[in-house]
């Protein structure tokens, strides 16, 4: 049977990239600029897209936490200037996590990075500039990434500098696997993280004085993951002041 007319011109059903639902009629509002965010973020239902946990408007001028941080007050040494995350960690957000790791669905991934461009934009205005010289990403342990297949920290990190034109570099490696963090105290994990990374020295250590390197990860549960790699990428440079590192994160737990 031939299409009407009138179906040339209704707006095509588009399947919800997380649920499946229909995504074709939402007009709300987007809080971020970027047009290939923007777009991802267009393949949610509004239902999908209402129950994102933005953190809007940090608490913690420093980690970007949207509550009041006791971390960060009782952090005495800190190597990263400040870093942002797009949402709370909830229970939502760890079925969506858990459906990209698991599937490596490129239609999640790109949901993922639009997430995470909200929290670059936001750190970008935190930081007062857009001038990075790289992004990198935190790595997984070999044998984790052997396990899983893919480093989604590094994914999202790639297709993030491809949307803002910041290059990626690969700087850090990861020396040992470290046990399951959860199960660990905030001392202990602080203590563990020494020695479990190292930087490679990049020619943009010589090459430019006050390298900005944005550096990327899915979840921010203590800092310490995030502070321990600053603190090699900045040991790497040329002196410990030189090199200035940006935590981007995904979310927030
Ligand atoms: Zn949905
Ligand atoms: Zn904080």
């Amino acid at each position: 049977m031939p299409l009407k007319i009138s179906s040339w011109f209704a707006p095509a059903k588009r399947a919800c990239l997380i649920c499946g639902r229909d995504s074709a009629q939402v007009t709300a509002s987007i809080p971020i600029k970027h047009p290939e965010a923007r777009q991802a973020i267009t393949s949610l239902c509004g239902s999908c897209r209402q129950s994102i946990p933005w953190i809007a408007h940090p608490v913690c001028r420093i980690c970007g936490r949207a509550e009041r941080c006791e971390d960060c007050i009782r952090r005495q040494t800190r190597y990263y200037s400040i870093s942002r995350c797009a949402v709370r960690y909830d229970d939502r957000m760890k079925d969506w996590l858990a459906l990209y790791k698991y599937r490596g669905n490129e239609g999640v991934e790109s949901i993922l990075t639009a997430m995470l461009a909200f929290a670059y934009e936001r750190l970008c205005e935190a930081a007062a500039h857009s001038e990075f010289h790289a992004i990198t990403s935190v790595p997984l342990a070999p044998e984790r990434l052997q396990d899983r297949g893919f480093n989604q920290a590094e994914r999202l990190a790639l297709r993030l500098s491809g949307w803002y034109g910041v290059e990626y570099r690969p700087m850090l490696s990861r020396l040992r696997h470290t046990e399951k963090q959860s199960l660990k105290t905030r001392r202990s994990r602080v203590v563990d993280m020494r020695g479990n990374f190292s930087a490679a020295t990049s020619e943009l250590f010589s090459n430019v004085a006050s390298p900005r390197i944005i550096l990327i990860d899915d979840i921010y549960t203590t800092g310490s993951t995030l502070d321990e790699c600053a603190r090699v990428l900045k040991l790497a440079s040329r002196s410990e002041t030189t090199a200035e590192i940006y935590g981007l994160l995904w979310a927030r737990s």
